[in-house]
């Protein structure tokens, strides 16, 4: 039995299945379609012309997604309230040409996608999951969500340096094995023809990625934190879906509310599902356009319109506190964390602390401050991308957590159910 909580464990059982869902971008943003759906939204194609109509649309490109509502009586230069985040994870990629192997073991070749910390991967059943792209230029989710790879550590008789700082090269040592017998040229993708019920040859593209099978589960003497994967980034995506599909049910709305959840954060948001692409700026401008407006409202809409960036943050680790700001010291169930960087790794700044502060007040909600110490490296986000490609107002939240980066992360039990309310709250006010 886990302890009464303050805040709802329906929300962090819900993101639990939405983690175990989505092991790539591309299940991710179908899981967040499927539930806006269930709310009532509607997908909009970029190839269709737009209309002026009410209601919840969204748009999906590959591993992106940006979801918005036109609340009854929207004029051209409403402005809008975004809630951002991504939703891609480090983890590691099937290469072109996959079919590899030698001694009798079959194995897959891989490239490391964003920066994974490599060891999480080893020793772990791992399952194969992504986006298959047929003859006929339609696309299919896959995934093979059991046991079919792993990459094995090398045993400590053989290395006995392993626990003196564990060297792994990117290249040689993380080609995970997925059987036995001989190397054969297409086997990979023959194989994923087979479970999917295609005619071989129908698979004429893939993007797929591997992912651990273990289940999300609940964590500690009172189950009051949750271990899982994909926390960054998809805490917030779950969270964003959650907060907009609750905000679209609320009346007399004076911003159009947005989810805006991209792909590739990992790798610097450089691509057409990046945050550094067109595609928010396109969606947005569209969207005023449809509702009859001209430049101006343009203008005028994206200067009133303010984004929370939500993304991960690190709770401080105990057994490493030195590495952590000596006064700014989050901690997992402490509630959403504002995230500051004077260099702008993150975009916030005091008018921006002030917007967070309200939404959590009006959610009744706690909230911590995030910082980096100064010896320190300071990660970054689609915080100041979003802020300096649209030129609007931008602040950098989220959750802290632990083991960010690693194939199976940890954070607070209550965080989730509390980021959500924040979100909620900001998108509709
Ligand atoms: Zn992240």
């Amino acid at each position: 039995m886990s302890t009464p909580s303050r805040f709802d464990r329906g929300h962090t059982d819900d993101l639990m299945s939405f983690l175990a869902a989505s092991p790539s971008p591309y299940h991710a943003v179908a899981n967040a379609a499927a539930r806006l759906e269930k709310a009532g939204f509607q997908q909009v194609r970029e190839t269709d012309a737009w209309d002026a109509s009410v209601g919840g649309k969204y748009v999906l490109r590959g591993g992106a997604i940006i979801a918005w509502f036109v609340p009854e009586g929207a004029s051209a230069h409403t402005p809008f309230r975004i809630v951002g985040a991504h939703t891609d994870s480090p983890n590691l990629r099937v290469k072109p040409l996959p079919d590899t192997g030698a001694f009798g073991w079959r194995q897959v070749a891989v490239e490391v996608y964003g920066g994974t910390l490599l060891n999480t991967w080893l020793d772990r059943d791992l399952g194969l999951a992504g986006r298959l792209t047929l003859r006929d230029g339609s696309h299919r989710l896959v995934n093979v969500d059991r046991a079919l790879l792993r990459v094995p550590q090398l045993a400590i008789h053989l290395d006995r340096s392993a626990n003196d700082g564990l060297k792994l090269d990117r290249q040689k040592h993380l080609q995970p094995i997925w059987g036995l017998g001989d190397v054969a040229e297409g086997d990979l993708i023959r194989f994923l023809e087979q479970e999917e019920g295609l005619a071989e040859g129908e698979v004429t593209g893939w993007d797929l990625m591997v992912h651990s099978i273990e289940r999300p589960s609940y964590l500690g003497r009172d189950n009051e934190l949750v271990a899982g994967p994909r926390m960054d980034n998809l805490i917030s995506v779950h969270a964003g879906t959650a907060a907009l599909a609750a905000a679209s049910t609320a009346a007399g709305l004076p911003f159009i509310p947005v989810l805006a959840a991209f792909d590739h954060e990992e790798n610097g948001s450089q691509a057409d599902t990046g945050a550094d692409g067109p595609l928010l700026g396109t969606v947005l401008e569209r969207s005023v356009f449809a509702r009859g407006g001209s430049y101006e409202d343009k203008a005028r809409a994206f200067a009133g319109t303010v984004c929370l960036s939500s993304d991960t943050g690190h709770a401080i680790h105990p057994n490493y506190a030195e590495r952590h700001d000596p006064t700014h010291h989050p901690r997992a169930n402490g509630g959403p964390i504002l995230k500051v960087n004077v260099n702008q790794r993150y975009a916030t700044d005091g008018s921006g602390r002030a917007v967070f502060a309200a939404a959590c007040e009006r959610a009744g909600v706690p909230w911590q401050h995030f910082v980096s110490n100064n010896a320190m490296p300071c990660g970054t986000t689609i915080g100041p991308i979003t802020a300096a490609r649209h030129g609007i107002q931008t602040v950098d939240i989220g959750v802290a957590i632990l083991s960010m980066h690693s194939a199976r992360e940890l954070c607070g039990a209550d965080d989730p159910h509390m980021l959500a309310n924040a979100l909620r709250a900001f998108l509709e006010s």
